[in-house]
């Protein structure tokens, strides 16, 4: 942990394309500028016959080098080989990626000659170490120390991994913040002194949403609640202009351009570039020269088509904002500002659906959506090693866990230990005990969801308590203790209250831990599914009324049958 004196102390947004660093000097915050200039360096790196390189240089040797240029890596970070995404995408990557242990993803690239495995998190390290550099460089002293951010949905496994990735680049990681919360702070530094304030982060990027509602009062950010998609993002709004204009490519010339990657690839990268043009015109060309089979490609779209192509994901991102305000249980009036931040939040019909949602309120565009995030670390790793002015110094960050935590109760119920949106760090306590008579040992399983039964849930890990005394079901005082750090670590633990028999976990176990997109799913499925999970629980207790009343007769049953023979006997 790093204390007072530890300067110079930095903020890494560690992104999926790009990354940014930033530290709190000479009063504010400096964006810390590249070896070629640029205040964002590519989250990209490639090896080669001499040697390894990493961000501009190269992102620039991709087209010679594709197989042993690596980027994505934050998307595969946490991920399980065997994830239906991770297997759909791999087609799409230029290198090659195989299972290692545990189906843990692993990158394969030739390097000097030789053929090396990488996982997600070294390629992520060495980016790490990258940004680390061009921060010492810049301050002419060695950086030990960072904050990093990791988007609000990444799950405990994608978290400790991030961290690990630091630890790898021999960075001391003091803190993991949310993104979003991370722009907040920047947002809400200069704001301390105008009084409390309701404010809406919407972060909508290349892959991925983030929505944050956090009340900023006197320096503290507390976050009130999150919601996401980790699978919506400028990418699906560039696939769909890409269908579109493949169907044209048809019609046109009787052509699918689509069984030709390479034509797919350079049309995509022309429908990105109309979507960017499309945030400040109404109408734009699309022009890719020899496209297929020799044939130039020209065509025209409007703004109003993008939208109307986008539609159902524009509205999918807003829904995400009436999710996160419900969740926080504030009424949109309450909102003061409404932040956006994010690429894809320049496309002006999100802003309209935004904009109306809000009633015409006026968004707020002030913070850079590029740096904003980098911006908002640098601030609180000032604040933890006791730099920057006194705004920076008040600073107390109260983020949230995204997901419930809970065990596995009686026949396959879901018992939350943690609900969704507690603030962290917590801790929070169960009360259990055992299910069946005489019963010495019980197994924990751990799960994090919203639904009501665990196997739609998230398994993360299980531990055993034993020995208990053997005694009659429902004796035993077992008590579980879930406890979250500052990072959105879980640790749980469990102690025999009689006999003081303790256990417990650290969730690290990876082959247990789903996917991200499987994570904000089963979210996103738990409203679909409130009304299936309520007629379950309500069968469950209607069972339990019936078994405790069958019980009830068998015991009147008992009585009747001891005092018919008391009589029978008494008769003889
Ligand atoms: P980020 O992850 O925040 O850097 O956002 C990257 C995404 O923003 C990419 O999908 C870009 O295509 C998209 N983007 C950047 N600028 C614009 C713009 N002017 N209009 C629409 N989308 C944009």
């Amino acid at each position: 942990m790093a204390g007072e004196g530890e300067w110079p102390a930095i903020g890494i947004d560690l992104g999926t394309t790009y990354s940014c660093v930033a530290v709190w000097q000479h009063d504010r915050v400096e964006i810390i500028v590249n070896d070629q200039g640029n205040r964002t360096t590519p989250s990209y790196v490639a090896f080669t016959d001499k040697e390894c390189l990493v961000g501009d240089a190269a992102q620039n040797q991709v087209a010679r080098n594709p197989a042993n240029s690596v980027f994505d890596a934050k998307w595969l970070i946490g991920r399980r080989f065997s994830d239906s995404l991770v297997q759909n995408d791999i087609k799409f990557w230029p290198f090659k990626i195989i299972e290692g242990h545990a189906d843990k993803p692993m990158i394969v690239v030739t390097y000097k000659g030789e053929k090396k495995h990488f996982a997600a998190e070294e390629i992520s390290s060495m980016v790490l170490k990258k940004m680390r550099e061009i921060a010492e460089a810049y301050l002419g002293t060695t950086v030990k120390h960072a904050v990093v951010t990791v988007p609000a949905y990444f799950n405990d496994l994608q978290r400790k991994a991030t961290k690990d990735a630091g630890g790898i680049a021999g960075l001391n990681v003091m803190r993991i913040i949310n993104e979003p919360t991370a722009a907040a702070i920047g947002y809400g530094l200069d704001k301390v002194s105008i009084g409390k304030r309701n404010v809406l982060i919407f972060d909508l990027g290349g892959g991925t949403t983030d929505v944050s509602l956090l009340t900023i009062d006197d320096g503290i950010f507390e976050v009130k609640a999150v919601a996401g998609d980790t699978h919506l993002g400028g990418e699906d709004f560039d696939n769909r202009m890409l269908k579109y204009f493949v169907e044209i490519f048809k019609r046109q010339h009787n052509e699918d351009i689509s069984v030709n990657a390479r034509a797919l690839r350079r049309l995509r990268t022309a429908c990105e570039r109309a979507k960017r043009i499309l945030s400040s015109a109404t109408e734009t060309m699309i022009e890719v020269d020899s496209l297929y089979n020799g044939i130039d490609f020209y065509s025209s779209i409007t703004r109003a088509k993008f939208a109307e192509l986008s539609m159902d994901l524009l509205k999918k991102s807003i829904e995400l904002v009436e999710k996160c305000l419900s969740d926080a249980k504030m009424d949109k009036t309450r909102v003061d500002d409404v932040v956006l931040t994010g690429g894809s939040s320049r496309i002006p019909k999100v802003q309209q659906l935004l904009q109306d949602l809000f009633d015409g309120k006026q968004l707020n565009k002030s913070i850079n959506p590029d740096e904003a995030v980098a911006y908002g670390a640098a601030i609180q790793a000032a604040n933890m090693v006791g730099m920057g002015n006194e705004k920076v110094q008040h600073i107390v960050l109260l983020d949230v866990t995204p997901l419930s935590l809970g065990v596995l109760s009686g026949i396959g119920d879901m018992s939350v230990v943690i609900p969704r949106n507690t603030a962290i760090p917590t801790k929070m306590e169960g009360n259990y005990t055992t299910f069946s008579d005489n019963q010495t040992v019980v197994l924990f399983s751990v799960y994090e969801g919203e639904r009501a039964r665990v196997v739609d849930n998230n398994w993360l890990g299980e531990f055993r308590l034993s020995p208990i005394p053997a005694a009659p079901k429902g004796v035993a005082k077992l008590k579980v203790c879930f406890e979250i750090d500052a990072n959105g670590i879980l640790n749980v633990s469990a102690v025999d209250k009689t006999t003081g028999v303790r256990n417990r976990i650290t969730v690290t176990n990876y082959k247990a831990r789903r996917s991200k997109e499987e994570i904000n799913r089963m979210v996103q499925d738990a409203n679909k599914y409130n009304i299936e999970d309520d007629m379950y629980k309500r069968t469950v207790k209607a069972k339990e009324v019936l078994e405790k009343m069958a019980k009830d007769l068998k015991e009147i049953q008992n009585e009747l049958d001891a005092a018919r023979k008391k009589k029978i006997k008494l008769a003889v």
